[in-house]
């Protein structure tokens, strides 16, 4: 409830403001909420998605000469700000996809320096080219005008930067609490687990990317025509890294967060701006020193930003919504049937350099069958899993499953066949709450897009997933952590998370590596007994288990690895007797 009032409420303050505040307040409060505007984008970009970007305001830049040169005529005629609007959001989002699609690709700290050579790049372009006034700039924007009515000073002004700036925070928070947020919030989790619940993950950057330079473009728009004058100035790569600093300060990663550190930082340069100068007693940049000065302090105090820690007084307001338990079950895919084929894997060689870690191995399962993958420790039965799941690909040999070639395909494309796995090192989002963790498998059971999210018209797709999540989580027996950050588990308990986030695919064959390590002898019966009923269910299992008892009791037939190799294979009584492996073993342990 309070979520969906926060804004209002806040917007409600603001209309307070410009009543009681005097102007140079009340223009220092509009580029609060324009600054809020680009660090919200980044909150977006970096915080969530995890790609930190220093060129925002070349967006920001492009977006207010788009609108200048169109609004003043440098187009040729005079257009309406809206005109400009237009233009300044298609320009925005093609400069920042055409960018994005050559910089994303890159990782680490390519794409951050990516981001800073394009910032100077375009400043500079916008001091050089003549029909952008040179370094002086063009002036004569006319003020945006709604049904007659002009914001034509800084009270008006105010009201529509945060207007626009607060539908940019409800969308944007809409956006994270959907199926495609969970997506981009898959994206820190890296791109192995986001590819194998199914996310594509590079459309998943690019989205973001875009959405971040779309909303810094709406942010340079509402700024030309409330200067109502353009200049190369403020869209230098020094404005790039302080949208930056608003977005950490905040805390990063926090919707509210962009507004408090835009809030902080546009009053802490302000107020050093106005009082150093007679402090020093000379003019200078002064207040860069200091700025920078206060900033590692505050980050020193604070380094997830001020948000969270102010967040967790709030925190009792708004909680987590539990999920719908109503919402009708999502479509079951079409289950092969019990004894058909389903996984065949023919002489798969994988190598690590001159390090043959599977070797020629071959082994099948076939629909409603639980096979057990054992092995000492570096056997290779997880890079196996790797090679069956898309991850890595296999340097010689064949994986078909249900009758399909797997090489060749993106993991993404192999789980929406209906291959769902867990992984040896859990993978999950320590944030996010169980509930989410496990929402994310269903990503490809959903339809709905970031537009629809955004606009909050994804909500019966929204319940179904969420449903379904709740059922899985229940079912694998986590039900009273529903809410519960993940992170906060112990570490058996992820594991089996990892399993409900795996179920929520619908899956027709589910890899399991190692799922029983860390848990107690009462949870690996539990999950035995989850295993034979999924089993029951006509879910097939490959599984990767050391827990011999536990293999013996379950596996219909398993496959013994050893130093690449398949050194056996068989029914588990005859496999434990089988001398090869006795040795295999017996080795390990000497
Ligand atoms: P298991 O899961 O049976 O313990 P793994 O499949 O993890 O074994 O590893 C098999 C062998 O391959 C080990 O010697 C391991 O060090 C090596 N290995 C696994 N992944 C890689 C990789 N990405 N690069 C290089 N070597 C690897
Ligand atoms: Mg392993």
């Amino acid at each position: 409830m309070i979520r969906a009032v926060a804004p209002l409420l806040v917007f409600a303050a603001i209309v307070a403001a410009t009543l009681v505040l005097g102007e140079y307040r009340v223009v220092l409060l509009v580029y609060v909420g324009l600054n809020a505007l680009v660090a919200l984008g980044l909150v977006l970009l970096t915080g969530v998605g995890g790609l930190t970007s220093f060129g925002q305001a070349a967006f920001v830049g492009i977006a207010a000469y788009a609108t200048a040169v169109i609004t003043t005529g440098g187009a040729g005629a005079l257009h309406s700000p809206w005109t400009g609007l237009a233009a300044a959001l298609a320009l925005a989002a093609l400069a920042a996809a055409v960018l994005g699609a050559v910089t994303l690709r890159l990782s680490g700290h390519y794409l951050p320096l990516g981001t800073i050579a394009w910032g100077i790049a375009i400043s500079i372009l916008f001091g050089n080219l003549e029909v952008l006034g040179g370094h002086t700039g063009l002036s004569g924007v006319p003020p945006v005008r709604l049904l007659g009515f002009a914001f034509d000073t800084p009270r008006r002004s105010c009201l529509l930067v945060w207007a626009v700036l607060l539908l940019a925070v409800a969308t944007t928070r809409n956006l994270l609490d959907s199926r495609q947020g969970r997506a981009i919030r898959a994206l820190r989790g890296g791109r192995v687990m986001a590819e194998a619940m199914g996310v594509d993950t590079a459309r998943a950057r690019l989205a973001i990317f875009v959405l971040a330079a779309l909303q810094a473009a709406a942010s340079g728009w509402l700024y030309a025509h409330f200067e109502r004058f353009v200049s190369p100035t403020p869209f230098r790569l020094g404005a790039g890294i302080e949208y930056l600093f608003m977005a950490v300060v905040g805390g990063i990663g926090q919707v509210w967060g962009a507004l408090l550190g835009a809030g902080i930082v546009t009053f802490v340069l302000q107020w050093l701006r106005d009082v150093l100068p007679r402090v020093v007693g000379q003019a200078g940049d002064f207040e860069l020193i200091a700025f920078g000065v206060v900033m590692v302090a505050l980050l020193q105090r604070a380094p997830d930003g001020l948000w969270p820690w102010l967040g967790r007084l709030l925190e009792r307001w708004h909680g987590t919504r539990p999920p719908a338990r109503d919402a009708p079950p999502l479509e079951r895919r079409p289950q092969p049937r019990r004894g058909e084929p389903l996984l065949a894997v023919e002489r798969v060689t994988k190598r690590f350099g001159g390090l043959v870690a599977v070797d020629a191995v071959s082994l099948s399962v076939a629909a409603g069958e639980i096979v057990a993958v054992i092995g000492p420790n570096g056997a290779g039965k997880s890079t196996l899993f790797d090679l069956v799941s898309g991850v890595q690909e296999p340097d010689a040999g064949e994986i078909r499953f249900r009758g399909e070639a797997v090489q060749g395909r993106a993991p993404r494309h192999i789980a929406a066949m209906g291959l769902s796995r867990t992984f040896q090192h859990v993978r999950l989002l320590p944030g996010m709450t169980v509930l989410e963790n496990a929402a994310l498998g269903a990503h490809l059971r959903g339809r709905a897009g970031v537009l629809a999210a955004s606009w909050r018209l994804d909500r019966a797709d929204e319940r179904r997933l969420r449903a379904e999540a709740a059922r899985q989580v229940e079912r694998v027996g986590l039900g009273d952590h529903l809410l519960d950050p993940a992170g906060a588990l112990p570490l058996g308990k992820q594991r089996t998370l990892e399993i409900a986030r795996a179920l929520c695919a619908d899956p027709s064959l589910l890899l399991l590596d190692e799922p029983a390590a860390g848990l107690r002898h009462q949870e690996k019966q539990t999950l035995a007994e989850l295993l034979r009923a999924l089993r029951a269910e006509g879910i097939s299992i490959l599984l990767v288990e050391h827990d011999a008892e536990l293999v013996m009791s379950l596996a219909d037939r398993v496959v013994v690895m050893d130093f690449g190799e398949k050194i056996a294979e068989g029914l588990p009584r005859d496999v434990r007797r089988d001398p090869a492996v006795v040795e295999a073993y017996l080795g390990s342990v000497a």
